[in-house]
């Protein structure tokens, strides 16, 4: 993969994510071909905002490598509190670290970084913007249950200010997915991205129902209401709750749809679902291992050799 930095999965190629998956795969096949590869290399973790499975996962990978993490922990514990810049804060960490992860409320706030430091930083989630490698785990998890070609996916939930939304669907443009957008009207797609990707090829189709489209479906995407991003907690309000699935809903689609969710769920997916064929959400966030050690090794290449 010839990229410093990952930041959006708008600059990947469908060359450079089909490498990436398909290093995840042998990966995943035989982890223990690449234990020492990385021994003694550091990943410094910038976390903003929380997080579980994308800070634990990198975690997971760089220490499944050889190496280790360097983490700066909350923002209360550290340095952000007396008001340094987010800059400083990168150009110190890249001293201590070979490579950054940066998790900001911010949107840009990761690409601003990057243009700070040498070493290579993986944007994990910026804000309502962009979350790349959850992109990547996700679709290892498509190409696994469903394939990536011929493919049509539903998105539904959250299409505003869900970040992992925005993601997938630039890099589902790339692989010619049918891509059709499901929430309520407050929550649809910002139409920047909406013009971005019909710029990029894709055909967006939105909808403000499941039913309809919901038996033509290889793959249900479904995400958390962003409480945290909305300006009015009335507004919240209004939209939490609506577009939950569970068993009852499943029975019109096909027995081979795939249901996936970045996590973490609030209610959106009823338990019962859990223990259908459909579940694959925590597959998809074990994924997250094996894709984000081959990201690792993928961006350190033999730089820490
Ligand atoms: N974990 C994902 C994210 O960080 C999804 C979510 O929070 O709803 O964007």
């Amino acid at each position: 993969m010839r990229h410093d930095h990952l930041i959006t999965s708008k600059q990947l190629s469908r060359g450079d994510i089909t490498e990436v998956l398909d290093h995840a795969a042998e990966i995943a096949d035989d982890p223990g071909a690449v234990l020492e590869k990385h021994a003694g290399t550091l990943l410094g973790l910038l976390f903003f905002e929380p997080s579980t499975r994308t800070k634990m996962s990198f975690e997971t990978a760089m220490k499944r490598l050889g190496g280790d993490v360097v983490d700066m922990g909350s923002i209360e514990s550290s340095s952000v509190k007396k008001g340094e810049t987010l800059a400083d804060t990168v150009r110190v960490i890249e001293g201590y670290a070979d490579a950054l992860v940066l998790r900001h409320p911010r949107e840009g706030a990761p690409k601003m970084a990057s243009e700070y430091v040498d070493v290579p930083l993986v944007n994990a989630g910026d804000g309502a913007g962009h979350h790349p490698s959850q992109t990547l785990l996700d679709l290892y998890t498509i190409r696994e249950n469903a394939g990536l070609e011929d493919l049509s996916v539903g998105i539904m939930g959250d299409l505003k200010y869900g970040r992992t939304v925005h993601s997938l669907a630039y890099a589902l443009t790339k692989f010619d997915a049918s891509q059709h957008f499901i929430s309520p009207e407050s929550l649809q797609l910002p139409r920047e991205v909406v013009y971005d990707l019909h710029q990029n090829g894709a055909t967006v189709r939105e909808h403000g129902d499941l039913e309809s489209i919901l038996p033509t479906l290889d793959v249900l995407y479904v995400t958390r209401i962003q409480q945290e991003r909305f300006p009015d907690e009335n507004e919240y309000r209004k939209v939490a709750g609506e577009y939950r699935i569970d068993a009852g809903t499943l029975e019109a689609a096909d027995d081979d749809l795939t249901v996936m969710h970045p996590l973490p769920r609030v209610d959106e997916i009823a338990p019962e679902v859990d223990d259908t064929g459909h579940a694959a959400y925590f597959e998809q966030a074990h994924n997250g291992v094996p894709v984000r050690m081959a990201l690792l090794d993928l961006l350190l290449g033999d730089s820490d050799e």
